[in-house]
């Protein structure tokens, strides 16, 4: 195996579920979002640590992510978050995913391919109450709600929401949570007042799942926290929890250069003393961008280094100093629990953790799964 790899600490990550499921009321139900490979750390791996840790289901961005995780025996309730498209809903049917419904046109389309196979197909409400992106409008949702319930083949298990700036502690932002949350409670009041149970309520991502208890209803769907960060740099409250992913590397090579040695493309950097370079392999092609350098600072033997010069595609350099006695072959941290998180390389980068997770390209950056017996030796 090379020597950049991610190491996934899947006891981080239970211990993550632990701390959330203590923050919010028992009877919450907790459905984990492992869309994008589970940000980029694994999804079945995650999946099955994250269910073993009490989690009670799981969300995807996509039937083909829902596919994956069923033909790898799991069979707990998988929402799918996303809209996909007319030919993906025989597999979702077929698979027993549970779509969002959004309007009339998904509606028809379950419903006949649900009378087709033979199957009562579970599915949740999605209202748009102002993320404008997908869902039906708030004064829709009865309507639509009982065009559910008029089929036989369709199931209408939850009514969800999504809230955009739940992550932000400007008042301006909260008072839109507050308008949202109102829009939502106002959609589910006519939903009930026609006699319909919406099933699972639920409309917290991480940002309200720390910030607005008013937001927990019946489910929530922890993403970003699951993996170790806080949604945004200034919220004001926090739920502790500790990076999972460890992006790590080796020195490849150590050298002194000269005073006035140019480093990398363009020669953007020139060493202004003596000094010793170390290189890594690991570059934009693994998903550590070019825009990184400069600024980003790497962990080595307890301490900080600047990569300096550009990211190449496949390699970059680091600033040892000049009386540096770091070895060749030593471990590099990119990013992870230690001293230098996701965070503060997405900081460097103008972009949030999320980002700097899904980045790493798991083409070419093998998983290495560490803190729970059952998953030590599975590999990617
Ligand atoms: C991704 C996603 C989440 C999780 O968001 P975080 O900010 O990572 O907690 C929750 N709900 C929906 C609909 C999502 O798409």
């Amino acid at each position: 195996m090379r020597a950049t790899r991610a190491i996934i600490h899947l006891d981080n990550l239970s211990q993550n579920i632990s701390r959330i499921k203590k923050a919010v009321h028992e009877k919450v139900t907790v459905c984990i979002p492992v869309k994008a490979d589970a940000y980029g750390h694994g999804a079945i791996p995650v999946a099955k640590t994250a269910l073993e840790a009490g989690a009670d289901c799981l969300a995807v961005a996509t039937a083909d992510e829902g596919i994956e995780l069923r033909k790898a025996g799991i069979d707990c309730i998988i929402l799918v978050l996303g809209i996909g498209l007319p030919e993906e809903i025989p597999l979702i049917v077929g698979y027993g995913l549970t779509p969002m419904i959004t309007d009339r046109e998904v509606v028809a389309a379950l419903q006949l391919e649900s009378a087709l196979q033979g199957r009562r197909t579970s599915c949740h409400l999605k209202v748009d109450t102002g993320m404008g992106r997908i869902g039906c409008l708030p004064e829709e949702a009865a309507d639509l709600a009982a065009e559910i319930c008029r089929n036989r083949n369709l199931v209408l298990s939850g009514t969800a929401t999504h809230l955009s700036v739940s992550d932000s502690p400007l008042q301006d932002d909260e008072h839109y949570t507050t308008t949202q949350l109102a829009r939502f409670t106002q959609a589910l009041e006519h939903i009930r007042a026609a006699g319909i149970d919406p099933g699972l309520v639920h409309a917290s991502n991480s940002g309200a799942i720390i910030s607005r208890p008013d937001a927990h209803f019946d489910m929530i769907r922890p993403g970003i926290l699951v993996y170790g960060y806080q949604p945004s740099a200034d919220c004001p409250t926090r739920i502790p929890v500790t990076p999972v992913m460890e992006l790590e590397t080796r020195l490849v090579s150590v050298r002194s250069l000269r005073a006035g040695s140019a480093v990398s493309y363009g020669r953007t950097w020139v060493a202004g003393q003596d000094t010793v370079i170390g290189t890594l392999p690991i570059g934009y092609a693994d998903g550590l961008h070019r825009n990184l350098s400069p600024g980003l600072k790497v962990e080595i033997c307890g301490d900080t280094y600047p990569v300096v010069g550009r990211i190449c595609m496949d390699q970059c350099m680091v600033d040892l100093g000049p009386h540096s006695r770091i070895k060749r072959w030593e471990k590099v941290t990119i990013f992870g629990p230690g001293l230098v998180s996701a965070s503060d390389v997405a900081r460097v980068a103008g972009t949030i953790p999320y980002e700097i997770t899904c980045a790493i390209n798991n083409r070419r950056v093998p998983r290495v799964y560490t803190g729970t017996p059952a998953y030590t030796a599975e590999k990617r």
